[in-house]
Parts: structure tokens; sequence; C-alpha cells
């Protein structure tokens, strides 16, 4: 019988009788395995894959989470990498050789965007286009005869935009276009990119998947063959490699990853709905809300919603925009998201290194937009927290 996914989290994949019955299995602190003989390690190698020779490829803590990753997802195999980047450049350059062309879209995960756009170009004859990304034409007329990968973030991280994940799969595979998806912000609880037709789905596991704030990794899931050709090029030859530490601690966070994810969204809706109605707030971006513009699209391809969203207050003033900021109490500042607390960002800290207030309006971008990352506390503390701070605004 098939198991769901919280069932799978606690049970799957552990051969407790091999490890003495412990319901946790151990971190395999090794670097190499040892073989009893010349035929025995003679034999491993033609297997490199799935025999025990050396922690850069296999290692039975990271085994174990990767293949819970791939059983939660639908994906037939998993890589886990250390850290969200390794994982996005390893599928990228699987699917792409030199002077190939990737269609992405505008609004990417920044660090993916500079891979994408600059370090790939520079180094590989890499060319980019970037759509909007909203209809399945934009990509359409995008394609071109040296187009090998169509690389989608849905939800964007940065402005909540939607790409239609069936509509785009159907278009690549006609043109035998690989197709990759950042799926962080719904992780594999609430949308299932693979069972869309997606080839290659990856998250940063240091959001939800960790969860908890204390680690940075990264995964790729898909078929057997795209994984296990990752596993000898992009994984083994690269080098990146995750720490057996690092993957029992993606263990542990697994186990909950559900029950986290509902309530986040719990938690979230709760507080988007708050923002919305609040005076001071001109605009909140978060696809769980009613008349969240692609709200059709959304509950077509997405079973949930999880806790990163944005907002806009209602005033343009840097003074009262720095007062609200900064007299938040549970709400940290800081990077990142989707761990167990509560996180802002203001995208106009970065932005003000580079552009003077003038040049927002014509980007699309607002002094008072704020990101916020809704944690696990009650969230009648957090609606609390951003009530009082409103207070100066
Ligand atoms: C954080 C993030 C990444 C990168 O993950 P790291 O683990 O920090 O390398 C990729 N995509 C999205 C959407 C992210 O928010």
């Amino acid at each position: 019988m098939k198991k769901n996914i919280e069932t799978l989290l606690s049970h799957f994949a552990e051969e407790r009788d091999e490890y003495k019955g412990a319901v946790v299995p151990p971190i395999f602190q090794n670097s190499l395995f040892t073989h009893p003989s010349w035929e025995h390690i003679d034999e491993a190698f033609d297997d490199r894959v799935d025999n025990l020779i050396y922690s850069r490829g296999h290692n039975p803590t990271v085994r174990i989470v990767e293949q819970k990753l791939a059983a939660i997802t639908g994906g037939e195999r998993a890589l886990l990498f250390p850290s969200g980047m390794a994982a996005i450049s390893a599928a990228v350059l699987h699917c792409l050789n030199q002077g190939d062309h990737v269609v992405t879209i505008k609004n990417i995960y920044g660090p993916a965007n500079n891979l994408l756009n600059s370090y790939l170009p520079g180094k590989m004859g890499i060319e980019v286009t970037q759509v909007g990304g909203e209809t399945v034409e934009e990509f359409e007329n995008a394609i071109r005869s040296n187009t090998k990968l169509i690389y989608l973030e849905s939800p964007s991280s940065a402005v909540f935009s939607l790409q239609d994940i069936q509509g785009v799969v159907a278009l690549a595979k006609k043109h035998g276009i690989k197709t990759a998806i950042d799926n962080s912000w719904a992780s594999p609880v609430f949308q299932r990119p693979l069972e869309m037709g997606i080839d290659l789905e990856v998250h940063s596991v240091s959001k939800y998947i960790g969860g908890h704030s204390d680690l940075v990794g990264g995964c790729v899931i898909g078929s057997e063959k795209d994984i296990k050709e990752i596993f000898v090029r992009e994984f083994e030859l690269l080098g990146a490699k995750t720490a057996p530490m690092e993957a029992w601690l993606v263990l542990r966070s697994l186990r909950t990853l559900p029950i986290r994810m509902r309530q986040h969204q719990e938690n979230a809706m709760a507080v988007a709905e708050f923002l919305e109605n609040h005076p001071k707030i001109a605009l909140v971006r978060y696809p769980g809300l009613d008349n969240f513009p692609q709200k059709e699209l959304a509950q077509k391809q997405m079973t949930g919603y999880s806790g990163l969203m944005s907002f806009q207050l209602a005033t343009e003033d840097l003074e009262k925009i720095k007062a609200f900021f900064n007299s938040l109490k549970l709400f940290k500042i800081g990077v990142s998201w989707g761990g167990h607390e509560s996180l802002i960002y203001a995208p106009a800290i970065s932005y003000l290194k580079e552009l003077k207030p003038e040049q927002f309006e014509s980007m699309g971008i607002s002094l008072g937009d704020m990101r916020i990352s809704v944690g696990l506390e009650h969230k009648e503390d957090l609606i609390g927290d951003l009530g009082e701070a409103l207070e100066v605004v």
C-alpha cells in the first residue's frame, strides 16, 4: 500500500535492524569504507553510485535523507547538496553545454540569477532569456533552436508570481527541452512538480525542509537517469558533498515537515489577512489570499501556502519605514526564511546601495516593501507585534 508523506518521513528507508534497533540512524562520520578483499572492492567500483567506497560519493546517513526526499516528492532519486546554490548549480550544469540557451523568469532568486546571467555566459557562452513568466506564450516566444533548459521558480520568492507548471512542461516536452523548478517556497508538502512532469526539482534545504535555522543545504530530485548522471559528474567531480552531521539534521527536520508546513500556513494566512485589512498597509503579496492575482492557478497547482510573503507600507517616508522595521520585537531582522522563527527584511536595504529612491517607482519597487517569513510562534503574538509596530507609521 502506498504510504502518505507523514508516514514515509517516520519510517521509509530506515533499516533499523541494521543499526541495533536504534530508532534514529547513526551519523556515519567516516570518510571511507573498508572492504574484505580485492574482489569485493573491485566489484564495488562497478557501481560507484550505490556501493560504499568513499564519503564524497555515497554515505549511508546522507543516503537515507535522499531516499526520503525522493519518496515524498514522487521522484525516482534525490541527491543532497551542501547548499541550495550547489544544488541549483549542479542541476543547471547537468542540462547545459557550451553555447546553449536557457529560458527563465525575471524574478528568480538573486544568486541563481547571477549564475545564469553572469557566471555561465562568461564561462560557457550560455545565452539567457528572462520572461515575466505569467503566460506559457512568453516561454514559447523565447524558445530558440539551442534552448536546452527552462528554469522555473514558482511561486518566485521575490514577488510571489506563479508559472503554469503543466503548461510549461507540455511546451518543453514538445521541443525536447529539460525543465527544472526551484520548489523551495511551497515545499514538497504543498506542490508536487515532478508529478506534473518537471524533470528536476530543486530546493534550498536551508528553508522549510531544514526548518530550524541551524543548517544550510540543498537537494535535486528527478529520474534515476538524470540523478545518476549528476552523481558521477556535478556531484562527485565538483565535490559538492554534504557532511553526514548536516544530513542527520535534515533527517531530524524532515520528520516534522508536514506538521510545520500546516502551521506555517495557518499562521501566515492569519497574518496576511490582518495586514490586508490594516489601513497602514498598501498591499499584501501572498498566494493564499482570495484576491491574489493568480489565485486560480495557485489553487490548481498547489495544495497549500507557506509562510513567506511581502507587503507594502502605505508610506514612502524612510524615517517612518525604519521606525516600523526597528520596533518589531518578535519578527527578527535577517535574511533567509522558512525557519521556526519569524523574520523581516526590507528589500530597500539592498536596493538603496545602488539606486536613489526616485528610481524605485519606475522599477515597480517601493521603499516601504517588507518581506516577512511567518514562523511558528503563536499567530496572535505575531499579529500583536505587527500591530504595535504599525502604530509608529
Ligand atoms: C535561499 C534560496 C536559495 C539558495 O539556497 P542556499 O541554501 O542559501 O544556497 C535558492 N532558492 C531560493 C528561492 C532561496 O530562497
